[in-house]
Formats: C-alpha cells, structure tokens, sequence
C-alpha cells in the first residue's frame, strides 16, 4: 500500500527540554538557512524572509517572558541556537539574527512600555519587523561615553535628533531602530538615552555598506539629520542608556564568544577531515581542540552564572579570549589546509567565508583590547568575588 506523505510541519523551536530544542534548532537551520546560505552570501545579504521564518519559529523570542509572547527561556538556550547555525560557515545570518535575539528583544521586554512593546517587540517577535541597535558613530563604538555625537534635543512637544551612525547591523532592512544619543551635553555616563527610531521617519537616511566579511549580514551607516519623535520614543528613561545597555552586555558577548569558538570549531573539523587521521597535522589539530574545548567551558560556567556579580568581567574575559583563540584557529587551520584554504567554493561558503569573518568577533561588542583593558582594570582593583584573583593572592 502506498503511504501519503506526510506534510511536513513548519519547523519551530522546541522548548520542552534542553535536547528538544537543540534538536529542533538544528532541524529549523537545516531547512530554514542551511540550502539559502550560498545565495546570501553571494548577494551580499540576507533576505527579509529569514527573519520571517526565523520569527516564526520563536528565535527571537527565546529569553523573552511567556506573558510577553516569548519562549522564557535562558542563555544557554540563546547560544545554543546560535551554535546551531554556526555548524556552517554562517557568522553573518547568526550575527544578524542576536541583534534581535540578544539586545533587541530583551531590550523591548525589559524596559518598553506596554505601548512600544505592542508597536516593536510583538511584530519582531513574529518575524514581521527587523530591528538594529545603532550605538557605533564615526568616533567610535567601544567606549560610548567618549564617543558619542549624536545629539537628542528636548523640545516642548517631544525629540529632534542628530547624528550619525556607522556598521550598524541589519540597517539596511531594518522598520525600527534602536539609537544612542545625547540628551545632556558633556562626557556624563548619566547624559546618554537610547531612542525607538523606526527607519521610515522623515530625516531618516541608511545607506548600505561593503564589508570586508560578515557578507550575509547587512550592515549601513544611518544618518539621522533633525528626526523629531514624540516624547514617548525613549526606551527606559532618559539618562539611564547605559544602564540598561550593561544589563544585555554580558549575554551579547557571550554570544559573540561562542560564535567566535563555534566558527573556529567548523574550520578545525574540516581541516581534520581535510588532512586525515595521522600525522604531524592531526597533532597539532588535537592541542586546538583542547584549547577550545576549555575556552567553551568557559563560556558555558560564564553562562551558567549570568546574573552573578561578575558576570560584566566574565563576559568581558570570554569575549576577548575566545576572539583571539578562534583567530588563531582557523588562521592555523587554514595554515594546514593549504591551498584548499584559497579555494572559492561557490556552492557553499568554506574556508576561505570562515577566513574573512572571524576577524569581526575581536571588533564588535567592543574590541578585544578594550574590552580587555576595562577588564583588566576591574581585576586590578579586585572586583572578581571569587577565583584566584589578586586580592586572594595578597592573603
Ligand atoms: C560587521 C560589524 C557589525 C557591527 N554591528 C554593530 C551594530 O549593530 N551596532 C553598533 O552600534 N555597532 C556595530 N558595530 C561596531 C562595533 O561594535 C565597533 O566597531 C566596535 O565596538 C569597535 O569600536 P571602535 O571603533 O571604538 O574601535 P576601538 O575600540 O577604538 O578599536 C579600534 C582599534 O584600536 C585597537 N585598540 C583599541 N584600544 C587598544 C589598546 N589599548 N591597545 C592596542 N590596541 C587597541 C583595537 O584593537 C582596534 O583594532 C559593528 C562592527 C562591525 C565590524
């Protein structure tokens, strides 16, 4: 007898238990990026109809409360989506994708009103809006209070807002975004506010931009010249940008630490099958692996520990040790593949995808040696509560 074949159902997430959802991660990127990913990476993006699917699937909403329409789930289940789509050589759709899912989302869930989350978080939610957070200028990204020039003028009947904003993820799609200005002139932590900006407003300018990696991301510069927003486009109150920014901090540089080991892992398994069992470069393959696996578990404890008192310097340490640890990686690996490392395979993105991309994990989030210099800082006054930092050495 001949059976029917059954229709296949929409792929969602899974959140019933932590292999659930693993599974059904991998199943939604094996249908919904997976056959997709060369075409995206040859147009230069990737379409609105990921984030639709994606959206359906309940990506975006997997740290957001239930009574808010998310998955109300935790981190480890955030990065485990995103190691999901890093099987592949894909930094650019998974970058795309934790905008929303690591700083859009949680930003809107946790301090929008009811009536920016029904405007914004519903629709991201269901894939229907895309979204980008636009704190980068010209001067600068990673030390915000330093850099930013972009102005919000406080008027009788609202906002006018001025400024520019560069390497802005998503801009180029984007219905909404999320931005950085000054509302109190002067260098004050207290003087910055973040806006809900949505891309269609008069004075609003996005202008695509060319990316030495990262191709399937779309990124733009944003011009913002003389917006006027009601008063109820501030997200949290004025003043306070900062504050909630450090409360999705440490999630979004965790989730940039496992995609930068993540990316390395897929170039240190190819170059092994590449190469084969035995040998000199197996050997050296092997002390990678290991190097990797511990910087994992670092970031799999840090995870585990959000929400402690030293998640901001984990966080920090795992963002800029995993960076430099996969650079090295897929540089040795590439190394080893020899010129199979050069080929451009245009059937599916390889060696040479992986090669442009991880250079990005040591710039966005803040650079390596920033982040590691306010790190470094914070351990020198002794801020770590446990471990073996210095105030235990001095015991
Ligand atoms: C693909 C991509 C996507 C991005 N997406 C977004 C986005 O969606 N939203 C957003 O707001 N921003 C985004 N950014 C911007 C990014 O977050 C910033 O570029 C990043 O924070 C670096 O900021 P910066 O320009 O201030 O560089 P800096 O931190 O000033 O670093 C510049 C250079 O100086 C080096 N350096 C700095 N300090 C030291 C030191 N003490 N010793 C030695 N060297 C040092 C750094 O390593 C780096 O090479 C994106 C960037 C890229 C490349």
């Amino acid at each position: 007898m001949k059976h029917a074949t059954p229709l296949r159902a929409a792929t969602m997430l899974d959140p019933s238990s932590p292999a659930a959802f693993r599974e059904s991660a991998r199943a939604l990127v094996d249908a919904e990026i997976t056959p997709y990913l060369a075409r995206w990476e040859r147009q230069g993006t990737v379409t609105r109809s990921l984030f639709e699917a994606m959206g359906r699937a309940g990506v975006f909403g997997i740290g957001v409360p239930v009574d808010q329409g998310g998955l109300g789930l935790d981190l480890a289940h955030g990065i485990a989506f995103g190691r999901a789509v890093m099987r592949e050589p894909a930094a650019g759709v998974c970058t795309s994708l934790s905008v929303l899912t690591h700083l859009v989302a949680p930003l809107l869930a946790g301090h929008g009103t009811p009536g920016q989350r029904d405007r914004w978080l519903r629709p991201i939610l269901a894939g229907e809006a895309v979204a980008s957070v636009a704190l980068t200028e010209p001067g600068g990204g990673s030390d915000l209070v330093r850099s930013v020039a972009a102005t919000a003028r406080s008027e009788p009947d609202g906002w006018v807002l001025r400024g520019e904003k560069t390497f802005i993820t998503n801009a180029p799609l984007a219905d909404v975004l999320i931005v950085l200005a000054r509302t109190t002139p002067g260098a004050s932590a207290l003087g910055l506010t973040l806006f809900l900006v949505p891309a269609d407003l008069p004075g609003v300018v996005v202008t695509p931009l060319t990316t030495a990696g990262l191709h399937t991301s779309p990124t733009g510069r944003v011009s913002l010249e003389d917006c006027r927003l009601p008063r109820e486009a501030v997200l949290g109150r004025p003043g306070l940008a900062l504050a909630l920014l450090a409360g999705i901090l440490p999630q979004e540089r965790l989730a940039i630490a496992a995609g930068a080991l993540a990316c390395a892992r897929w170039a240190l398994e190819r170059t092994a099958r590449l190469v084969g069992p035995t040998g000199q470069a197996m050997a050296e393959l092997a002390w990678w692996d290991a190097e990797l696996e511990a910087a994992e578990t670092f970031v799999d404890v840090t995870v585990e520990q959000i929400g402690g008192a030293d998640d901001q310097l984990d966080a920090a340490l795992a963002k800029t040790a995993s960076a430099r640890l996969a650079q090295r990686v897929v540089q040795e690996c590439a190394r080893l593949s020899g010129p199979d490392a050069f080929r451009d395979d245009e059937s599916a993105p390889g060696m040479l995808t992986v090669l442009r991309d991880v250079r990005v994990f040591s710039v966005y989030g803040g650079s390596c040696e920033t982040v590691r210099d306010m790190a470094a800082t914070e351990i020198l006054r002794g801020a770590r509560t446990t471990g073996q930092g210095p105030h235990h050495a001095q015991e």
